[in-house]
């Protein structure tokens, strides 16, 4: 390695010192000398830790070793932000900037709230920082990130979007949250820069995306980029926290990664255009690659024009390879906002949550009865005195219950001290005093310690992971986080789709239709199956079979839509104009995929935004639909698909089927027997309507009798 020294530190923006036994959200730096193991410190103190790094460095310095100094807050923010405080956008403006405003003392007490409500009150606005203690609430700086106006700046920076439950530099007050560790943090570097003056440089600040060339360097970190689930070491169970045990493995990777290559992060700077601006400006994470569709980290980039390209001349997909390959080449697109969790069911989590309380926050009582120490219960009968006063939901019973004697105690009163088991009111003798008073229980021993009582942290601890992104938000959830002591969240905004009908023969529903002309049925079968699925439906109405009409209307939807289906016109004859059109786009694929019913399946990308070229028929459009389109968007919109649920039923009916393609049949089952529709004639929509879900026929041969087991997937599975 071309560093004789890693120092790898785990920050903190805690007010108090932490606690003295090593516990998670505290400082932990780590020290990896060449050749000898990670030596692991705790402090309870940010300045306590920074002498103890300033003495690490003397030393190195002493020496005439070089060493990697990492630490895991962000050492930028997102464009915009540092030129609209300190009128540069430099990210060293920046740290000066804090380090002249930052009070920081020995006992960690801090003024990141007043720093955070003045630099939004400079920016003249409602956030963009926000989270903070309830006393510290400001008409600037807000408990919510809901509250905050509309965003100046983005909410992430680029490298954020490439770590996925990365916390934006905004929020300041969860735990994982890094946006207080910054405002703390960056002070601290701004003078580890003073004082070591040009023996220390920032990368890629001061460095550019190229290897440092002075004997101290400073980077930022993320240590959850690493496995740690590596050995724990020889300081024992000491730090047995996951913080520690992740400082120690970023020292060992740092010590065997190619830090060159780790340094240039995957940028060219001399044809990147924005790696000069993310130098700069924002930051980078060490360890991260750059991909290559970088872009925005706001709204990520668009798909790139290549995205459904197939090989030439392959022959039939089969259905898991093409949902392979789309999961594949199609990822989120949508926004990252800040809502409240009670608007956010049907959502997409774009980062993962961590409770910041835990549930039930204290122990608890999960019955109406008594309550005493299992300790001075015998097996047989028992007889406990009963102390005055009770313990209730909402209203705890302060004093401590003396050994051998109960309380009363009800449902989901905090478990009073001298408590540890409850016996049910119903099995009890209870002798009460005039006021019915109870002042003696009898009951039957023989009840297992803790019984009837919920422990503190059962259901979350505090600082636990409660949801990861890319979770859809379920009512169930929104209870979850709730507990867990979470009032917003981040989450993907909601995926557009648009739909156009196309074919000269259709009509609005409605309207007269003449002689040759059908209604339009597929679009408000699609337009309600987006809905169902909880995107945000486009109409884009009926376009005739004209090219120039065609094309405004992809460029329309486009616009407004983060994702566009079109149904008819999309094979490969002299009327199929949605072809032709994609087509010139240079993006068309035909997806032949081995499907019954379906044809080639006409997929694009239009002005950045995937196309799906539906088939006109109803029942194709409605399975393509089903079974390939919602995958794609699923994961459009910043979710992760999984195979709809399917059971396993008899079959109801008898049918031969031939090897090569995968059929889904219209079907509904009765009586636990799956029954399909009598005629498999593609046009019938009225077999749609019968039908309540799909039998899905494998892709080899099978003969199927009365009772052969078939899969059935009920519509409810595909979520309609
Ligand atoms: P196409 O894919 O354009 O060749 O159309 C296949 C069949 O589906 C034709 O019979 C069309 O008339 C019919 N079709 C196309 N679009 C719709 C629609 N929106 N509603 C109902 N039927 C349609
Ligand atoms: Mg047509």
């Amino acid at each position: 390695m071309s560093f004789d020294q890693i120092i790898a530190v785990d920050w903190s923006s805690s007010s108090t010192p932490s606690s003295a036994k090593p516990v998670a959200n505290a400082i932990y730096v780590g020290l990896k000398v060449r050749g000898q193991p990670v030596d692991m410190q705790y402090f309870r103190t940010r300045l306590s830790a920074m002498d103890a790094i300033c003495a690490m460095l003397n030393r190195a310095q002493d020496a005439g070793s070089r060493v990697l100094v990492g630490f895991d807050f962000g050492f930028g923010y997102p464009q915009g932000f540092a030129q609209a405080l300190t009128g540069q956008s430099s990210a060293l403006g920046v740290w000066d900037w804090l380090a002249e405003r930052i009070e920081d003392g020995p006992d960690n007490k801090n003024n990141r709230f007043e720093v955070a409500d003045q630099i939004n009150r400079a920016l003249d606005s409602i956030g963009p920082f926000w989270g903070c203690p309830r006393g510290a609430e400001t008409d600037a700086l807000r408990q919510r990130g809901s509250e905050r106006d509309p965003r100046q700046f983005p909410e992430r920076r680029t490298v954020e979007a490439l770590t996925s439950s990365a916390q934006p530099m905004w929020k300041l007050y969860t735990p994982g949250s890094v946006g207080g560790q910054s405002l703390v943090g960056l002070p601290m570097l701004a003078k580890l820069r003073v004082r070591y003056g040009g023996g220390i440089t920032v990368w890629p600040f001061e460095t550019g995306f190229a290897k440092p060339a002075t004997n101290i360097v400073l980077a930022e970190i993320y240590p959850s980029l690493f496995d740690a689930t590596l050995r724990m070491g020889d300081d024992g169970t000491i730090f047995d926290v996951l913080d520690a045990r992740q400082v120690r493995a970023v020292c060992e990777a740092f010590e065997n990664a190619e830090l060159d290559a780790l340094f240039g992060a995957g940028f060219d700077q001399t044809t990147d255009a924005k790696a000069a601006q993310i130098a700069s400006e924002e930051g980078w994470i060490l360890g991260v690659r750059k991909q290559k569709t970088d872009g925005d980290s706001l709204t990520p980039p668009p798909l790139g024009n290549d995205c459904f390209a197939m090989p030439q001349g392959v022959s039939w997909t089969p259905v898991d390879q093409a949902l392979d390959q789309l999961k594949k080449r199609v990822r989120a697109v949508t926004a990252t906002e800040t809502i409240a969790v009670k608007d956010a069911v049907g959502r997409y989590l774009a980062s993962d949550v961590f409770a910041q309380r835990a549930n039930p926050p204290h122990a608890n009582c999960a019955v109406d009865g008594y309550g005493f120490s299992a300790d001075a219960i015998l097996e047989g009968p028992n007889e406990l005195p009963v102390v005055m006063g009770r313990a209730a939901a909402g209203a705890p019973f302060s004093g401590a219950v003396p050994k051998g004697h109960a309380i009363r105690i009800l449902t989901g009163a905090v478990v009073p001290i001298g408590v540890d088991t409850v016996v049910l009111e119903e099995d009890c003798t209870v002798e009460a005093d005039e006021q019915g008073q109870p002042i003696r229980i009898a009951f039957h021993g023989g009840l297992r310690k803790g019984a009837n009582t919920r422990k503190a942290g059962e259901d979350v601890m505090k600082g636990d992971v409660m949801l990861r992104a890319s979770r859809k938000i379920t009512p169930a959830d929104a209870a979850f986080l709730t507990a867990g002591g979470i009032s917003d969240i981040d989450v993907r905004a909601p995926l557009r789709v648009a739909v156009i009908s196309t074919g000269d023969e259709l009509v609005e529903a409605g309207s007269t239709a003449r002689a040759g002309r059908i209604f339009d049925a597929n679009r408000p079968m699609l337009l309600s199956m987006i809905t169902a699925w909880g995107f945000e439906p486009v109409d884009m109405g009926i376009i005739r079979d004209d090219p120039d009409a065609l094309k405004a209307a992809l460029d329309e939807a486009a616009k407004s839509a983060d994702v566009i289906l079109t149904s008819g016109g999309a094979s490969a004859g002299d009327e199929d104009h949605v072809s032709k059109l994609l087509q010139s786009s240079g993006s068309l694929a035909w997806w032949r995929i081995a499907v019954k019913p379906g044809r080639p399946l006409a997929l694009a990308m239009w002005g950045g935004v995937p196309v799906f070229g539906l088939p006109g028929n109803p029942v194709a459009a409605f399975v393509c639909t089903a079974i390939f389109a919602r995958p794609a968007m699923i994961c459009l919109a910043g979710g992760d698909f999984a195979a709809p649920q399917a059971v396993t039923v008899p079959a109801g009916f008898s049918k031969r089927k031939k090897e090569g393609r995968r059929e889904f049949l219209r079907a509904r089952l009765r009586n636990g027997v799956a029954e399909v529709f009598a005629s498999e004639g593609s046009g019938r929509i009225g077999g749609l309507s019968w039908a309540e879900g799909l039998v899905e026929l494998p892709d080899e041969a099978q003969d199927i009798t009365l009772g052969t087991p078939v899969l059935y997937i009920p519509f409810s599975s595909l979520g309609l």
